[in-house]
């Protein structure tokens, strides 16, 4: 099976400013490891916070060649977990806190795409729906449709399956919406200003002379500060997040275009573990089935399995019979990275003076994107972590916060 995403194959043509040949001279001020779309929302918000810093995004592959240009593309508020879970594992704070942090994301998007009407990259202002597959799940979104009205978010209660798919009753986020990926990503980068060089992958770093090279296969870049954002790769990259991001993979198929529009919003379902969208040209989205194969969904492969492919079309013809016959045209995987706590990890290397790092936005990397991209900037000029997404919160057992 091939593992070629529909966001890539889609994507269209970009040309990348630079080649790193013609940087090697050069000392940046900052040097950020990984274009995906955490190092991209940094780079973009250090051309707000510090225009003057000549920064440069390096990635092995090409810009949005990880996770972020193998996901469902969705905008979607507030963690994995119901907020009801998310209350009684952060807290209400903390977890008020995060779903505002993703709605602030997703509006400095519309604002950035208000300010670049030229961008497109298929927005769609959607909305979206989260389905219960269970009467005890149906009871758990009750309760955090209420804690989230609550705490002034503007989301509704649907006490029956609004699809009438065989599900028990929904959340409706009317904020919520689709994205192509890749498109996005690429139009901060250009936005951002920075040098990004594609296919140069960083093999080591090196403190000299108050400064820091940072290695690669085909050179060296100098750089005075350094902040990766290598999400799943980054326990292959350094020792010290081997027992603090776990790499986990994630599934998705996309069909041929579909004659008939069914469904007009993108839908999280069971917990989560199940996703699926239409995309603007009737083509369908499936994702997920991560909880039926945890022990094997793990790893940085990005080969699609046939076990877990057979498990979300099993999935599609239960929910959607109509479409059991539309032939599958894409199947792909991806890697995330996780952290214990269900929380982005953000920190400095310990070792190296000025070497940050924004890591592991669990399945949730593009609702956290803008705003945890701002929190890395803001690190790299503050030299201190965010609170709430600190690394060192891992050495101090049972903080839930
Ligand atoms: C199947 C799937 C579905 C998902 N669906 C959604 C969704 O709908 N909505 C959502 O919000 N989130 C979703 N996610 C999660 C989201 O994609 C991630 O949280 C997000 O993309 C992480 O971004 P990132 O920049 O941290 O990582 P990545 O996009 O993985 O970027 C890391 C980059 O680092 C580069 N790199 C690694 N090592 C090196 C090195 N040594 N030198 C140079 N470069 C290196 C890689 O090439 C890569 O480009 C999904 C994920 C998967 C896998």
């Amino acid at each position: 099976m091939t593992s070629t995403s529909f966001w890539q194959a889609t994507a269209g043509d970009w040309q990348p400013a630079a080649t790193a040949a013609r940087m090697l001279d050069r000392l940046f001020d900052c040097i950020i490891v990984g274009g995906g779309i955490a190092g991209i929302s940094a780079a973009y918000a250090l051309a707000e916070l510090q225009p003057r810093w000549c920064v440069a995004v390096v990635d092995r592959r090409q810009v949005g060649g990880g996770a972020t240009g193998r996901n469902a593309g969705f905008l979607i508020a507030g963690t994995a977990d119901h907020y009801a879970v998310s209350v009684a594992k952060y807290g209400r704070t903390t977890s008020r806190d995060i779903f505002a942090l993703t709605v602030a994301s997703h509006r400095r998007i519309r604002d950035f795409l208000a300010r670049h009407p030229t961008v497109d990259c298929d927005y769609l202002p959607c909305g979206s729906l989260t389905l219960a597959g269970t009467a005890r799940e149906a009871e758990m979104l009750a309760q955090s449709v209420a804690l989230l009205q609550e705490d002034g978010f503007d989301l509704t209660w649907i006490p029956h399956d609004p699809l009438g798919r065989g599900f028990y009753a929904a959340i409706h986020n009317p904020q919520d919406a689709g994205i192509h990926p890749i498109k996005l990503v690429r139009a901060l980068a250009t936005a951002s200003g920075a040098t990004v060089v594609e296919h140069w992958p960083v093999t080591g770093l090196e403190a000299d002379r108050g400064t820091l090279l940072v290695h690669g296969t085909t050179g060296i870049l100098r750089a005075e500060r350094v902040l990766l954002a290598l999400n799943g790769e980054a326990p292959t990259f350094a020792s010290f997040f081997a027992n603090k991001v776990f790499p986990k993979r994630g599934q998705i198929f996309v069909t041929a275009p579909y004659g008939r529009r069914l469904l007009d919003k993108i839908v999280y379902a069971n917990e989560g573990y199940e996703y699926f969208r239409q995309l603007p040209d009737g083509r369908f989205l499936f994702g997920g089935g991560r909880r039926a194969f945890a022990e094997t969904e793990v790893g940085t492969d990005e080969t699609p399995t046939e076990a877990v492919q057979a498990h979300l079309e099993a999935f599609r013809n239960r929910h959607f019979p109509e479409l059991t016959a539309v032939p599958v045209a894409y199947r792909w995987a991806g890697t995330m990275g996780f952290t214990d706590d269900g929380l982005p990890l953000l920190g400095q290397l310990p070792g190296y003076e000025q070497v940050w790092f924004t890591i592991a936005c669990h399945g949730h990397g593009m609702g956290f994107s803008l705003e945890v991209g701002r929190q890395a900037a803001q690190m790299l000029i503050d030299g201190t972590p965010p609170p709430l997404f600190d690394a060192q919160r891992l050495d101090t057992p049972g903080d839930g916060g």
